[in-house]
């Protein structure tokens, strides 16, 4: 059964329930998220015949002279991800009816949360809790232990570490309660920056989500839930809590939220969308909540906030429907900015795939495996390839590669190229064919032994290192800046050291160190990029928005990408999933 809590009362309730506001009966029909996981469509009509007593009993709404709603919740959620979902489910929780607009149809929905890896942090809920808030302080600002920073707002960050301390241990318990039967693979041991005060002594823990039929393995989008694993399991559990509180929780979808409402004070009392062409109207009795993602697919954005060539030397894995409109909406509304360069990011492939003139990255797998090397665009070795994926680097190191040779004035890493051996080739997909874009549908890879892609071009293939160089002087990315000669004697060094098993011109992981064997080789081109940007509208703790004089705008919350406080880069999921509920609470509580 469909249940709907909420309805007309931007309109006079009297009028809405006499049925006479003809221009309200002809517009929209509604959608709802069924249980069956589909947008149903009821017609204003019928809708408003079944609901006129439920509507009588609302309070009526008092509009601002200047508005005109066409629809009334207590909160309004823009974005459902995992920080607008959140958002929802807890505002919901605490009694307030909610309505969720979603930019994508909901039948083909993909967020990042849902096509991330779904890995969530939630440290023994019986650990020290004084190590913890020691790690997350330094997680959130750019001071920690004896090394510190400049330019970090402790009051803030501070603030949002404490939240951690309070949500993190209780993250697998509330997902559980959205779905009983979501499972998380647990991995106990220090926390990602072992560096960091409390990484060691904090009782950290890390789940790895996914629903039991598929323990350890992949699974990819819209499958049957039990063999749900990763973001995607992590979305079906988020879902299911939605749908469980479809008698609070309405989703408008396909409706971009294009701009928000204040009031004479300049409170935020809503949120106008596009729907079907026409501008809808939606009041927030009591907050908005934007959750709404980054900026990763807004060209614009990218040149303002984003190092180097932004746009042609970036590429990003995650969904192209994350425009930055909430970061717009915000600073229209007079919302200050934070972090707003930062990215959760290293240097990942993408091939000539575009959304918007952008290329689409894919979730690289093996960078820096044994028998590959990474080198600049000139052929030059600049890093240790292990920083690329791994430990504390994984999640920054796009700043190496977005950084300007001062010598020179270019930008000699943009992109770099994984150069490696035919074995590499032969043995796996080298992207990651279950999650990301390729998983999700926006990049066809084709075979997963990698023929497709060398036939298209995106691997690129030759019998020498010096004519590899070649064809990657050739591509319109490199513009003839590969030099084969370089290139050849960079193979020759990397191969010396490896002999040896020792790096010594950058340190990389003996492990990971083995000559390229064979006379085969091939290339493929590494962006500057990742999963996402991580930072954009300035919030105070609790995640209210605040301006440029640092006090909140009244009625406008942010979570999730949009507005995450972490310094470092990676638990992004994490951050949504906690900032997602305090910000519901928050919103559902305000006066
Ligand atoms: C491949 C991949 C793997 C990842 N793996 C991990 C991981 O394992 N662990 C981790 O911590 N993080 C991971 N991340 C990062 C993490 O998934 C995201 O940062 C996080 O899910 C962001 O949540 P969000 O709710 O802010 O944004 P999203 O989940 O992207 O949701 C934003 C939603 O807003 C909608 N939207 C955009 N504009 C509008 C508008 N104008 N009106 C209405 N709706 C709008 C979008 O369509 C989208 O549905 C990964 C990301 C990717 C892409």
């Amino acid at each position: 059964m469909i249940c709907l809590y909420f309805c007309f009362t931007g309109k006079n309730a009297k009028q809405v329930s006499q049925g006479v506001d003809t221009s309200l009966l002809a517009s929209d029909n509604l959608f709802v998220l069924t249980k069956e996981n589909k947008m149903t469509s009821i017609s204003r009509r019928s809708f408003l015949v079944g609901s006129t007593a439920m509507v009588c009993s609302l309070p009526t709404f008092a509009a601002e002279p200047e508005n005109k709603f066409d629809e009334s919740a207590d909160v309004v959620v823009v974005g459902l991800g995992g920080a607008g979902a959140a958002a929802a489910i807890t505002a919901a929780d605490h009694k307030a009816s909610v309505i969720i607009l979603e930019k994508q149809p909901l039948a083909t929905l993909r967020s990042n949360t849902r096509m991330s890896g779904g890995w969530v942090h939630c440290p023994d809920k019986d650990g020290n809790k004084e190590e913890l808030r020691k790690y997350f302080r330094a997680l959130f600002s750019a001071k920690y232990a004896d090394k510190p920073s400049v330019g970090e707002e402790d009051d803030i960050s501070n603030g949002m570490a404490e939240y951690w301390v309070e949500y993190t241990p209780n993250l697998m318990d509330w997902l559980k309660s959205l779905d009983p039967e979501l499972k998380g693979q647990k991995f106990s041991g220090p926390a990602q920056y072992v560096n960091f005060p409390g990484a060691k002594t904090s009782s950290y823990a890390s789940y790895h989500l996914m629903f039991p039929a598929r323990m350890g393995k992949t699974s990819s989008y819209n499958g049957p839930k039990s063999e749900a694993t990763e973001g995607e399991a992590l979305w079906r559990a988020l879902e299911k809590g939605i749908q469980d509180r479809s008698s609070l929780i309405r989703v408008i979808d396909n409706a971009p939220a294009v701009s928000l409402i204040l009031n004479k004070d300049g409170h935020v009392v809503g949120v106008v969308a596009k729907k079907d062409g026409k501008d809808i109207h939606i009041q927030a009795k009591k907050g908005v909540i934007l959750a709404s993602g980054g900026y990763e697919y807004n060209a614009e954005m990218r040149k303002a906030f984003l190092p180097g060539p932004s746009v042609g030397g970036f590429a990003f894995y995650g969904t192209p429907y994350n425009e930055g409109e909430g970061i717009r909406m915000g600073i229209k509304a007079g919302a200050a900015l934070s972090k707003v360069s930062t990215c959760a990011a290293r240097m990942i492939w993408a091939p000539p795939v575009y959304h918007n003139g952008m290329r689409l990255g894919v979730t690289t797998v093996g960078v820096g495996a044994p028998g590959s090397f990474v080198v600049n665009a000139l052929g030059d070795r600049f890093i240790a390839e292990n920083k690329i994926m791994g430990g504390i680097t994984n999640n920054s190191v796009y700043e190496k590669a977005a950084e300007q040779n001062l010598d020179t004035m270019t930008y000699d890493n943009m992109p770099a190229w994984q150069i490696f051996e035919e074995k590499i080739f032969k043995s796996r997909p080298l992207a990651n064919l279950t999650r990301s874009t390729v998983g999700y549908g926006f990049v066809d890879y084709g075979a997963s032994d990698n023929s497709d892609a060398l036939k298209k071009g995106w691997i690129l293939k030759a019998d020498s290192i010096e004519e590899l160089a070649k064809k990657i002087a050739e591509t319109s990315v490199n513009k003839g800046r590969m030099n084969p000669q370089k290139l050849a004697e960079t193979l020759k060094r990397f191969n010396e050291m490896s002999t040896a098993g020792k790096d010594e011109d950058f340190g990389r992981n003996p492990k990971s160190l083995k000559p390229l064997e064979g006379t085969v080789f091939y290339a493929i081109p590494l962006f500057a990029g990742g999963s996402n940007t991580k930072g954009g509208l300035k919030t105070n703790a609790e995640h209210q928005v605040l301006d440029w004089d640092g006090k909140p705008i009244k009625g406008l919350y942010a979570a999730g990408e949009i507005a995450c406080g972490l310094n470092r880069g990676g638990a992004m999921l994490t951050d949504a999933l906690v900032f997602g509920q305090v910000t519901g609470k928050a919103a559902a509580s305000s006066k």
